[in-house]
């Protein structure tokens, strides 16, 4: 019993909270937990303080043992701010699980691609009779995992900057870099404190760990080996071309049996493959076992052919290198619908990337007349009052043999609950085109 009879604050009553409750309650902690929300939810039968009450709390030196905090608050926020000042030291709900666990890691970070690398690790692993689960930032919280009492030989454990910033020990047999671009400038004074949270991934790791980092990013990898792997033709460990992957320029498989599509998630397919060969893994089993993986929704889904288009559903491209990606991985000409929140991105760069291959652009959301601004002068642009109407003006510009690609390039709260509703009310307006 690590915390027997500690008095533990837990902030944010989401999974990550849920798991850190339990798993300071099983090391024999008293737990309370906080949330600001008013839509916050009681969490079993935690004791917890929700809503006004936890605005207006007061915490006094020594009430709290220490506090763990959920990575989609920041320690900056009014909350944590009233513990820290009082003095109570803060741990982040990963480091927390972290240290409670010898259960080894493969962790993965990056802008893009985390949730999908994330769950071809997993089932690389299962389908080649080692146990895993997706966990982390994506699927059941690090905390979770450990409270459960399953013993996993490699949890695949996705991890964003957000839970890098509160790490102190926390270090992976396996460290994946799958890119960095401009992102969460909403949350980051700028890019060098994002990149500068996001390398904290390599903080803690040793010879004997393996750092899996694509070509060409300038991240610092510590003392781990570094393997690098490309997708794009660069000089790396592990590339992919026309259907095949290399290792140190021999084959080692093809994409013959996959039904996971686009260059980019071949990055993802060499990062995961990559993974397992730190494990012991042997190509030939690990390709086998992702035969009938298909990546999540909402990222490049094809979700209906009608009037010979292609109408295609990327709306978990949250910022514009998942969006380039997404033009990238097209043979078609494409009609785009793009827009939502204001993140302070800068949009420019698409202008190069537009020539040739996109045909129209539909905006929606609140950037939409700074989108129509920047490229108004470049092709035909069209602005949506709603995803029903950005819908039939996209196939209204668009011509047989196009795609229509809903890729946002930004985030979706300025309509939407999240990237997940966003794409269902594009899937509905789909749905009911004749
Ligand atoms: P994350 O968890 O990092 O947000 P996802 O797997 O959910 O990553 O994918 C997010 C978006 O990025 C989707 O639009 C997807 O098509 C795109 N994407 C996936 N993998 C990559 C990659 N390796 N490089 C660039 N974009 C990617």
């Amino acid at each position: 019993m690590k915390y027997a009879s500690q008095k533990i604050a837990i902030l944010g009553a989401g999974r990550s909270g849920l798991g850190a409750a339990r798993l300071a309650r099983l090391h024999g902690a008293e737990v309370t937990i906080f949330d600001e929300g008013d839509k916050a939810k009681p969490v079993e039968d935690f004791p917890c303080v929700l809503g006004g009450p936890a605005r207006d709390l007061v915490v006094r030196p020594g009430d709290f043992d220490f506090v763990i905090i959920s990575p989609g608050l920041d320690e900056h926020w009014p909350l944590p701010a009233k513990f820290t000042t009082a003095g109570v030291p803060l741990v982040g709900e990963t480091e927390f699980a972290f240290n409670l666990t010898d259960m080894p890691i493969a962790a993965i970070t990056g802008t893009n691609g985390k949730s999908t690398c994330t769950e071809l690790i997993a089932a690389v692993f299962n389908g080649c009779g080692l146990k895993s689960v997706p966990c982390g930032n994506h699927g059941m919280s690090l905390s979770e995992v450990v409270a459960s009492g399953v013993r996993y030989d490699v949890l695949a454990c996705e991890i964003s900057s957000f839970q890098l910033e509160t790490i102190r020990n926390f270090r992976a047999r396996a460290s994946l870099w799958l890119n960095f671009a401009a992102d969460h400038l909403d949350r980051y004074p700028g890019m060098a404190e994002y990149f500068a949270a996001k390398a904290r991934i390599f903080e803690n790791v040793t010879p004997e760990d393996v750092a899996i980092v694509r070509a060409g990013e300038s991240v610092d990898s510590g003392r781990a080996q570094r393997w690098t792997f490309s997708a794009y033709g660069e000089e790396a460990d592990y590339t992919y071309a026309d259907g095949r992957f290399y290792h140190a320029g021999r084959e080692i498989g093809s994409t013959a049996k996959l039904r996971v599509r686009g260059k980019h998630n071949m990055e993802n397919v060499l990062a995961a493959l990559m993974t397992g060969r730190v494990f012991g893994l042997e190509f030939d089993a690990m390709l086998g076992a992702l035969a009938d993986y298909e990546v999540p929704r909402h990222r490049c889904e094809l979700v209906r052919t009608l009037h010979d288009r292609e109408y295609i559903n990327d709306s978990k491209a949250t910022n514009l290198h998942a969006l380039e990606a997404c033009l990238r991985s097209q043979e078609r000409p494409i009609v785009l619908i793009a827009g939502g929140k204001d993140k302070q991105l800068d949009y420019s760069p698409l202008r190069a990337e537009l020539k040739g291959q996109v045909r129209a652009m539909v905006f929606i959301g609140e950037i939409a007349q700074q989108l129509e601004a920047l490229f108004g002068d470049l092709l035909p642009c069209r602005t949506g009052a709603d995803m029903a109407e950005a819908v039939s003006l996209a196939a209204q510009l668009s011509r047989p043999g196009d795609a229509i690609i809903l890729s946002p390039g930004t985030s979706s709260f300025d309509m939407y609950s999240g990237y997940g509703q966003r794409g269902d009310a594009f899937r509905d307006a789909v749905a009911a085109l004749n």
